[in-house]
């Protein structure tokens, strides 16, 4: 078992939707979380609101994702699968290296670490190799 002393939290937990709009209706006018931001991830084709569940400066969020159109990765996930759980993302201080790691042991990594929404780094793990759920790992 890898114990690494950097400690790695829960980021966010990212929901593919057909509509923001709607969306927001339900998690902020009736659960009554605050949107802390919202913008359009053009390399992704992705609109997104980022909703925190808690009041410390990193308090984990709900990221709802309505695609921008119909090449968005997010537009695919809606016609196979419908709405829904999209990823979870954790935030590590040591991306580099646990990617890294993960590679040396056969992970599939969607991707080699790069620059996303807020400007962190980040990279995908397929669900193949992550328990059967997509999962960003994030470092700011
Ligand atoms: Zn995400």
């Amino acid at each position: 078992m890898k114990n690494d002393a950097t400690p790695i939290e829960l980021d966010h937990i990212g929901i593919a939707v057909h509509s923001l709009e709607e969306s927001l209706r339900f998690y902020v006018e009736l659960i009554g979380l605050p949107v802390k931001a919202s913008e359009t991830v053009e390399s992704e084709r992705v609109n997104v609101a980022m909703l925190p569940a808690g009041t410390a400066v990193n308090a984990p969020r709900i990221e709802l994702l309505e695609p921008a159109d119909d090449e968005s990765v997010i537009s695919r996930f809606l016609e196979k699968h419908g709405p829904g759980l999209h990823h979870i993302a954790l935030r590590v201080e040591n991306l580099s290296e646990i990617a890294q790691r993960l590679e040396n042991a056969g992970a599939r990594l969607l991707n080699e670490p790069r620059p996303g929404a807020g400007g962190h780094t980040y990279i995908f793990v397929h669900p193949s190799s992550a328990g059967g759920v997509l999962l960003e790992l994030i470092q700011k």
